[in-house]
């Protein structure tokens, strides 16, 4: 038996569906979208699946979540579906409950919120509504686990049938949806309804296959007779339906009373406090999971767990069964040196996805993204975009996985796009090392790579806005407030679960397998015409291939094979680029910002061609776990490479810029090289102010 569960954004699905479940779910992608699609077995009942849809407000082919919807109750027919509302806000969710309906599937109706309801003194005659509505209407409380077994006993039956026709149509529109149908019937005999209303409504995705001119036809003489558009006859048909219905039933306590919720939206949501007091909020997150208990954590798994404890033992346990030092070598210096450095991150992680969990569970992230959002859609993003981007600020991998609550897809693909623009934390010994070696330690440096980074995530937006790849359908964008409460233990468990684990996944995979490259191609080469493992960086395979790619990096300043390899070496993590210098440089090992090489890097760099290699260094394909995360969340290759590929241009041709302007106002020097430096520049301007060819999206916003 299949069952779909659908309802609205925030009405308590998926913890309707955990409570259903139990720990038995299976967490993966609809096909080639990033939308997460969960699927599960209820409790006790083995042979019984249950998907949780994507929330949405209606039928209606606009959004991705709609169409993912409407094409899985279409195509894969479940048996039954759990249309689950909130009991304390009926009249927007039996929008989408009376289009369910209309499907002719079995389906359940789970009046969820009973605990607000209550609360809020409202009293709602279920057993009136649902046999008004001809369908069963449970009441639970998907968070408190009340009326959840009753449920379930219910939706298990095998008796359950469709609803009844409900009266919600005026006689014009009736004769008309009868008509269509008359035509469908031709070609279908499945879900004729439905499909006609849509058909009345001209849906261009339930058009095909049918006889689309007939319909027009119909459709059309309708629009002339009552000069109105059909779709909007039927929204309104709709809602005065749900309106009548909802008066016989539903009795409201007469005293207006403000909500503690409402109380906390004055100052929080206020036009002046806003924004101090979410700098605030955000600033004590990222204080006590990045620098305080963050970083303590990280330092102790990087420095002692993966540094002091791990590879000793290892290495004397190989050593004891006579491994080959090849062995001993991939297995200390290249998995557990790789891989450990990522892992480092994920007690980090842990204690970040913590606190936002909290905040989102809670009801604040939703307002963070109100607030924000007014300033992040002028250049292309959306307001939730703000949270991957503070996050990016300690880990992208976090802030990349953060971007999933971003519900617009182009919104998110964008954000995963640009957040790794952020300088992150492992990027910040490379900055103190070209500032210690070239700038005299100044922190002009550092202040400059952030906002390189943010100018860099607002330019990105602005041109990748005005493409075509990020235009389309402009789809209506609506934020939901919900009320604030305390957040639920269970849930924050789970969202921390949930994300962690997937990371440690990665690490297992890709990571492994990029780390296990990267050994071999350092630690192996050509010595005297045989090839072996080389104790010498400078003849292993990795320096033959700095030295092929480094004149790549000659018109951005610095074309010399260490700098390139370490560049290179920058994708297993970017701390890793200064301690390759390092190495290349001859020291056996360096301390975190490379002082014992300052003075030797000051010879082969100028400031100029020093800063260009910062710049690439910071904006440039970022490391492969967060390669991994943007793979994993756009979850679709070609996406993924055009992430990548931008991020990799955009970083060359900013250098180049940088590097070729820089120099022309210093020396004078004029060459090749600077008309092309003058050419990106107009084409970076040219790409920023030409006129935007799709239409601006349009922000809603309900309160509930
Ligand atoms: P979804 O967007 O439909 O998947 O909704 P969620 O399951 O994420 O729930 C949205 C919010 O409503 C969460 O903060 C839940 O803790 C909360 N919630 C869910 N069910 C109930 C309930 O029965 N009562 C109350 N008070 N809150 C609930
Ligand atoms: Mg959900």
């Amino acid at each position: 038996m299949k069952i779909a569960l659908v309802g609205n954004p925030n009405s308590g699905k998926t913890t309707l569906f955990n409570d259903l479940t139990g720990s038995k779910q299976f967490v993966g992608n609809w096909p080639g979208v990033t939308v997460e699609k969960k699927e599960g077995q209820i409790k006790n009942y083995k042979d019984v699946t249950i998907v949780d849809l994507p929330g949405i407000y209606s039928l209606s082919p606009y959004t991705l979540e709609e169409v993912i919807s409407r094409e899985y109750l279409i195509n894969e027919k479940p048996d039954l579906i759990i249309n689950i509302i909130d009991g304390s806000n009926m009249e927007r969710n039996l929008y989408l409950t009376t289009q369910v309906l209309e499907l002719g599937i079995p389906t359940v109706v789970a009046c969820n919120m009973m605990d607000v309801v209550e609360k809020n003194q409202i009293s709602i005659d279920l057993n009136g509504l649902s046999k008004e509505l001809g369908v069963k209407i449970l009441p639970i409380s998907a968070s408190k686990v009340e009326g959840i077994d009753l449920l379930i006993e219910e939706v298990v039956k095998e008796n359950n049938k469709p609803s009844k026709e409900l009266d919600v149509y005026s006689k014009d529109v009736l004769d008309s949806i009868t008509k269509i149908e008359n035509i469908i019937s031709k070609e279908t005999n499945e879900f004729l309804r439905f499909k006609a209303i849509k058909l009345f409504e001209k849906d261009e995705k339930i058009m095909v296959g049918f006889d689309k001119k007939e319909i027009l036809k119909l459709v059309d003489n309708f629009e002339e007779k009552f000069d109105d558009d059909t779709e909007s006859v039927i929204t309104t048909q709709r809602y005065e339906f749900i309106t009548n219905t909802l008066k016989k039933y539903i009795k409201k306590n007469s005293k207006q009373i403000l909500h503690t919720s409402d109380k906390i939206d004055r100052v929080v949501t206020n036009r002046f406090l806003a924004l101090p007091i979410f700098i605030l909020v955000m600033g004590i997150v990222y204080y006590v999971s990045v620098t305080t208990i963050g970083e303590f954590v990280t330092d102790w798994t990087n420095e002692v767990l993966f540094g002091e404890i791990i590879p000793p033992l290892v290495t004397t346990f190989l050593e004891n069964i006579n491994a080959s030092p090849v062995l001993i070598s991939l297995i200390v210096d290249g998995i557990i040196a790789g891989v450990g450095a990522v892992l480092g991150f994920v007690p980090q992680m842990l204690v970040l996805f913590t606190f936002l969990a909290i905040l989102e569970d809670c009801g604040y992230m939703a307002r963070i993204a109100f607030i924000m959002d007014r300033i992040f859609r002028k250049f292309g993003l959306s307001g939730k975009s703000f949270i991957p981007m503070m996050i990016g600020t300690g880990c992208s991998v976090p802030a990349i996985m953060a971007s999933r609550t971003i519900e617009n897809e182009r919104d998110r693909r964008m954000t995963i796009t640009t957040t790794s623009f952020m300088p992150c934390g492992a990027k910040l010994p490379v900055i103190a090392l070209i500032a210690g070696a070239l700038f005299n330690n100044s922190g002009w440096v550092s202040n400059s790579a952030y906002f390189v980074g943010i100018f860099s995530i607002i330019a990105s937006g602005i041109i990748l806005k005005k493409t075509k790849r990020f235009s389309g359908d402009p789809a209506p964008f609506v934020m939901e407030l919900p009320a604030y409460h305390l957040p639920n233990i269970k849930n924050v468990f789970r969202s921390v679960y949930e994300r962690g684990s997937s990371f440690i996944k990665r690490a297992g995979t890709v990571i492994l397998l990029a780390t296990i490259i990267i050994w071999f191609l350092s630690n192996f080469g050509f010595t005297e015409g045989s090839f072996g493992m080389v104790e010498d960086l400078n003849t292993s395979i990795l320096a033959a291939l700095g030295n092929i790619f480094a004149p790549l990096f000659a018109p951005l300043g610095w074309g010399q094979w260490k700098a390139t390899v370490a560049t290179v070496a920058g994708l297993v993590a970017k701390e890793a680029v200064v301690g390759t210098l390092g190495v290349l440089y001859g020291m056996a090992e360096v301390s975190e910002e490379g002082v014992e090489i300052w003075s030797q890097l000051a010879l082969d760099f100028t400031a100029l061609s020093a800063y260009s290699f910062l710049l690439f260094n910071l904006l440039c394909a970022p490391c492969f776990a967060t390669m991994g995360a943007i793979k994993r969340e756009m979850n679709n290759t070609g996406w993924t490479i055009f992430a990548i590929s931008y991020q990799t241009i955009f970083a060359y041709t900013i250098s180049l810029i940088f590097y070729q302007i820089g120099l022309f106002v210093t020396t004078g020097a004029f060459g090749f090289w600077t008309i092309v430096a003058i050419a990106l520049i107009l084409i970076y301007l040219y790409l920023l102010f030409r006129p935007e060819p799709s239409k601006k999206y349009k922000t809603n916003v309900n309160y509930n």
